[in-house]
């Protein structure tokens, strides 16, 4: 419905009800992107049998949050859960996060995953979601794993 504004009698377009016009583009945007990087990552990891190094690690001898997450990735792309949960215990939230995120993005109009994406992105979230990831940091490091 387009109201005008009763201003400078501009119109307004107040149905926020409106379906996006471009939910099968982005969703093909992300799938296009996604099965992409799997290809490269997978390509040249097969290939090459040479995974990149952690930058962190090898500078200060401790293990970053990521750590471990493309071995976890790697196990999960091969369908091995276990040994992908044993590299990094932070990738099922990780992905999680992820996946709410980018399904938000494809569908900006769902009303529950709207309601979970501004769960998991209000300032207090992302406070808590900080303070996770550097307790796992440390807990990693301290405990070895
Ligand atoms: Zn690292």
């Amino acid at each position: 419905m387009a109201v005008p504004d009763g201003f400078h009698g501009r119109v307004l377009n107040t149905d926020v009800r409106k379906p996006p016009h471009n939910i099968w583009l982005r969703a093909a945007l992300a799938f296009t992107a996604v099965a992409a990087l799997v290809s490269l990552y997978l390509l040249g990891v097969e290939l090459t049998g040479v995974m990149p190094r952690c930058l962190f690690r090898d500078i200060t001898g401790w293990s970053c949050p990521g750590c471990g997450s493309q071995r976890a990735l790697h196990a999960l792309l091969e369908g091995d859960l276990t040994e992908a949960w044993s590299y990094n215990y932070m990738i099922p939230f990780t992905l999680a996060y992820v996946a709410i995120c980018g399904m938000h993005w494809i569908l900006p109009y769902s009303t529950h995953i709207g309601k979970i994406y501004r769960c998991l992105t209000t300032p207090r979230a992302l406070y808590v979601l900080l303070g996770a990831v550097i307790a796992w940091t440390v807990a990693r490091n301290m405990l070895g794993i």
